[in-house]
């Protein structure tokens, strides 16, 4: 277990902290998170150069920016005219030529290990020396990233939420070579994208899904319980989630979050229980909205459906682990669910890979739809 200085996340950054000059930046990956990157940067009057490996993927990213942006000139926020200029400023292209002028380069691929390695060492080769060097990944060890690249020191985590033109939070994830001067950079740019920046240390889900997991753990287990999705669900938001965690789980695939978990149990070895449940529907190929069912079913509404054949499927799941179904009620939900939760924000206060549970609190209530007259989990 690291020791709170190792992770002394401010170390060294004062407001007299020199910032580099972010004029110009380039994107690797047009999909989801790298199409909002680009719009978010554009929005701010920076120009991106957006890079890919295949010209179809190119002209899906360049398609699902436009149509954004034309959601934008319907709602009246932006003119036809000013849509045209942002999406002039997104330069799509399948080599790195240009990107030795970028003063940061963002990485949005797959959430692969060897394949962002592979990317940043090939960034190495080409992008300037004061140029930071980021990744948007949502789980890796930025560490393990910054070490495919001979400057550790430029390497940063960017944790952009989806829809990242929409949503406020940046994650901002200090490697342990990060230098001050770079995260200074990154939480200027944060005030230039008009995001609100929060700087964490390195560790697997970093703060804001390294605490999602105890939650999702405690409500699947309150589910084999005795309880049911849309129960759960229920009681979370009336609380005051912005949605239920099964909700949420649809939304992000349940193939994401079994990966999740199985990187969880091999890390903890014999640790707590973990539910069963998940898998189940993985395999059954329920993998959330994108296939139509996962905890819910779907149609073409999206709105979350009780669904008979999942309830089935815990009852049967329950007996044949040797789980007796009984009543959860409402308070049960709520504590199990939120305290465990909150208990592994006070790990993360201890091991100092957030600086303050203010800091928390900010992640939850602009990036996880934690409702703010509760103050966030740890005011809570
Ligand atoms: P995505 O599948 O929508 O997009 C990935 C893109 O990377 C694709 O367009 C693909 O063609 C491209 N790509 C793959 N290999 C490439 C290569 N060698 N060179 C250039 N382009 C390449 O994925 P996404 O949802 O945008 O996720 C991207 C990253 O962002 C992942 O690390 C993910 O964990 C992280 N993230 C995702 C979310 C989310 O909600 N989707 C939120 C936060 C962070």
């Amino acid at each position: 277990v690291p020791t709170a200085s190792e992770f002394a996340v401010y170390s060294g950054v004062s407001k007299d902290t020199p910032v580099y000059a972010i004029r110009q930046a380039a994107i690797i990956g047009a999909g989801t998170m790298g199409g909002g990157i680009s719009m978010a940067l554009a929005n701010a009057g920076i120009p991106v150069r957006l890079k890919d490996s295949s010209q179809a993927a190119l002209d899906r990213g360049i398609a699902g920016i436009r149509k954004n942006y034309e959601i934008s000139v319907k709602r009246g926020r932006i003119t036809a005219e000013v849509m045209e200029q942002r999406i002039a400023m997104i330069r799509p292209q399948l080599g790195y030529d240009g990107f030795g002028d970028a003063d940061i380069i963002i990485e949005a691929v797959f959430e692969s290990m060897d394949l962002k390695k592979q990317i940043f060492a090939e960034i190495d080769k080409i992008a300037k020396p004061e140029c930071v060097l980021a990744t948007n990944t949502s789980t890796l060890d930025i560490d393990e990233i910054a070490g495919a690249t001979g400057r550790p020191q430029m390497v940063i985590g960017l944790h952009f939420f989806s829809p990242a033109h929409v949503m406020r939070l940046l994650e901002i994830v200090r490697g342990k070579a990060t230098s001050a001067q770079v995260v200074a950079t990154v939480l200027a740019l944060a005030k230039t994208l008009r995001k609100v920046g929060v700087l964490v240390g390195n560790g697997y889900g970093f703060v804001g899904n390294r605490m999602m997991f105890p939650y999702m753990r405690e409500a699947q287990l309150l589910v084999e319980e005795g309880a049911t999705p849309a129960q759960v669900d229920g009681a979370l938001t009336e609380w005051g989630m912005a949605m239920g965690i099964f909700a949420v789980d649809d939304m992000g695939g349940l193939d994401l979050g079994a990966r999740c978990f199985a990187d969880i149990r091999a890390m903890q070895g014999a640790g707590p229980r973990m539910p069963v449940m998940l898998d189940r529907l993985v395999a059954m190929g329920r993998l959330g909205q994108k296939t139509g069912a996962g905890w819910y079913r779907y149609d073409e509404t999206r709105k979350p459906i009780p669904d008979a054949e999942v309830e089935a499927l815990i009852e049967q799941t329950a007996r044949e682990i040797g789980v007796t179904r009984r009543t959860i009620t409402r308070e049960e939900i709520i504590e199990r669910c939120l305290y465990s939760m909150i208990n592994e924000g006070a790990k993360i206060l201890e091991e100092g890979r957030a600086a303050r549970a203010s800091d928390i609190d900010t992640i939850y209530m602009t990036g996880y739809g934690f409702p703010a007259y509760r103050g966030g989990p740890m005011w809570f």
